[in-house]
């Protein structure tokens, strides 16, 4: 893992954007990209481009960011949202009104016009808590909501509000990665420009094509296939 995205991690935590438990939740995201060999493997490339094809489908899409992702992909999230178009907001598990400031501010001096989060006047649906609050026009009213690294409980009270959850997760095993309708088990500096890339190869891709790629995605069997590779390339470094 390159020393710039530790000391990018660290500086943001210094200035109140990471939340301390953001460091702990990075390192778990290091060990598991050294198993997968710090690359995107073909079936996240696969995650990723339906990915793209979801939000390209989408009628209301919104980009769910926290601390982590705002410190490390601040400019690409803002660009990959430019071009679906899809909205951004700012969701966080420890949530501080601070907090929920500082991030919009650095959203907006990275270039995004409109961040939705500070509003907060409802809940998701059977979760309590201060990380239930979001906007009523912000991803409590989208149908497909991308969420670099989500925690399980949340991941699946979207899911019972019948939203799409597309979450980046290094970690296959983890309770969002299981309960994700799309996983992509990559390193989110390399997942969301992968997926920019392929909203750019499927943007004149028709409706039907599009919903073909969607359909085909089969997410346990996927989270299988990530294991598969993990256990196959750790048996072939001995
Ligand atoms: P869950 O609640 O889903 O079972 P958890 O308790 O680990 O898992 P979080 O702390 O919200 O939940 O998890 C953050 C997840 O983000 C971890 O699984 C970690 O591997 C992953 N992660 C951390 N950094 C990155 C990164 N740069 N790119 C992708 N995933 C990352």
């Amino acid at each position: 893992m390159s020393l710039m995205t530790r000391e990018k991690i660290s500086q943001a935590m210094k200035h109140g954007i990471v939340h301390e438990t953001g460091l702990i939740a990075h390192g778990r995201g290091e060990a598991f990209d050294y198993l997968l060999g710090e690359k995107t493997i073909p079936v996240a490339d696969l995650a990723e481009k339906t990915a793209a094809a979801a939000l390209l489908s989408a009628k209301n899409p919104f980009l769910s960011v926290n601390g982590n992702v705002v410190a490390l992909v601040a400019a690409e999230c803002i660009s990959l949202a430019e071009y679906i178009p899809a909205k951004i907001e700012v969701n966080l598990f420890h949530r501080t009104k601070e907090r929920v400031d500082k991030i919009s501010d650095e959203l907006r001096n990275a270039g995004a016009e409109i961040v939705y989060g500070a509003k907060a006047d409802v809940k998701i649906v059977g979760l309590d808590q201060d990380r239930a609050l979001c906007d009523r026009e912000g991803i409590f009213s989208a149908d497909i909501i991308l969420v670099p690294l989500e925690d399980g409980d949340r991941c699946q009270a979207l899911i019972n509000m019948d939203k799409t959850v597309i979450a980046i997760d290094l970690n296959p095993l983890s309770r969002t990665a299981k309960t994700a309708s799309i996983t992509i088990v990559d390193n989110v500096i390399r997942a969301i420009p992968n997926i920019e890339q392929w909203v750019h190869k499927l943007k004149d891709a028709s409706k039907d094509e599009l919903n073909a790629i969607v359909d085909m995605w089969d997410n346990e069997k996927m989270l299988g296939e990530t294991l598969f590779f993990l256990s196959k390339r750790l048996n072939s470094l001995y």
